[in-house]
């Protein structure tokens, strides 16, 4: 369980390589336990922050605050925080479970065994043991202990990876893409296995992904970034149902989005007509997004629809088929279990709730959506 307390808090970081500045003053605070993606197209700057919070990279601006500490200065092996990155880094010249120990017998015996005075040899070895012991189990590695790294696939090294860094059982596990490498069924199940994990040992994770499913999948908090800026931060279904501005919408999940003018509270006017809409409190005649998700549209007869218009392409996408309709000048993403074949007549229609308005951003727009998977 998320505990309702400020592990970390990032005040006003700002961050520049060069002249390009790629965090532009940050402001993110992340509680104990919680399970917080990072989540953006590549270059956005999430790696950085990434990076600032363990120590590999020190910010320009701003501070960063750990259990309410300020953290300016402290060299990332004395942060109560681990890395797993992309590349799995094991040593190879080691067996599993050495891979795993290696940490353990770095640390001096009284931290190892804090309580113990004087712990023996043996008390010692029998601690890092148990601990690897434990790891290794936890990642369903048990049965590898004495094989070679080499040996193993790709996500078996990663479960190592993962249980070399747990080991030293850090308040906080950052993540850098660590399933980037994995197929997409191994990706699947190990997304599984990490959330299992992180709730299990009730530690913070911080994990950097460019992937919204698997953003949608793990996290309690979704922190959605852009151009070094964070666009909304939310659990999953708050960020999907309420995209903030047609950056997110278009990042998460697929949509529709439409140049439009909000004539009044609740009418809003894009496609050559009036639609009623849920949203009020904007300026009048305010130019605005409107945003409609492509399983929110309904595909009826052409006579009764809001828009009569003509399937132009098929796609059968597994579980649903997603067409391109265009009506009144726009090329309509819809997604729908029926099939209309290309050429077909039909009507579309959308219901006021499903209607999304948002302000105009101001100066970044919104990506491609191949950009954007
Ligand atoms: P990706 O998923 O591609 O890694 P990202 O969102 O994690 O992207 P960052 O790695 O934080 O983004 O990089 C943000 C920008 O800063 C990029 O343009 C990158 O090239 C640049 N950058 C990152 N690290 C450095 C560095 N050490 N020196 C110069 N430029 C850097």
């Amino acid at each position: 369980m998320v505990e309702d307390t400020r592990l970390i808090e990032l005040k006003g970081i700002s961050k520049s390589f060069g002249t390009t500045q790629v965090l532009k003053n940050i402001d993110l605070y992340i509680r104990r336990k919680e399970f917080v993606t990072l989540l953006g197209p590549s270059g956005c700057g999430k790696t950085t922050m990434l990076r600032i919070i363990g120590g590999f990279e020190t910010q320009d601006e701003g501070k960063l605050i750990f259990d309410g500490k300020d953290l300016s200065g402290v060299p990332p092996y004395k942060r109560r925080v681990n890395t797993v990155f992309q590349k799995y880094a094991l040593f190879t010249h080691m067996n599993v479970y050495d891979n795993v120990a290696f940490g353990l017998k770095l640390k001096k015996p009284e931290e190892l065994l804090s309580g113990v005075s004087n712990p023996t040899r043996k008390q010692v070895k029998e601690e890092i043991n148990r601990r690897v012991t434990r790891m290794l189990k936890l990642v369903k590695m048990d049965a590898y202990a004495k094989r070679s790294v080499d040996s193993l696939s790709g996500g078996q090294q990663q479960r190592i990876a993962i249980a070399r860094a747990l080991v030293n059982e850090p308040e906080v596990l950052l993540l850098d893409e660590p399933l980037g490498a994995l197929d997409l069924k191994l990706r699947r199940e190990m997304q599984l296995e990490l959330k299992t994990m992180q709730q299990q040992l009730g530690i913070t994770f911080i994990y950097v992904t460019h992937d919204q499913e698997e953003a949608l999948t793990m996290s309690d908090t979704i922190v959605v970034m852009n151009g070094g800026e964070i666009q909304q931060i939310g659990d999953g279904k708050s960020i999907y149902d309420e995209p903030k501005n047609a950056f997110v919408a278009n990042f998460i999940g697929d949509s529709n989005i439409l140049d439009a003018v909000m004539v009044q509270d609740y009418e809003v006017f894009a496609a050559g007509r009036s639609f009623e809409c849920v949203d009020e409190g904007f300026a009048p005649n305010e130019p605005v997004d409107m945003v409609v998700r492509p399983e929110d549209i309904m595909i009826v007869g052409e006579d009764v629809g809001m828009l009569p218009g003509e399937v132009k392409s098929v796609l059968f996408k597994g579980v649903h088929y997603e067409m391109f309709v265009e009506a009144a000048g726009f090329n309509w993403k819809v997604h729908s279990t029926s099939m209309y074949p290309v050429g077909s007549r039909v009507g579309l229609s959308v219901v006021p709730s499903n209607i999304h308005i948002m302000h105009k951003m101001k100066e970044q727009t919104a990506p491609a959506a191949e950009e954007s998977k």
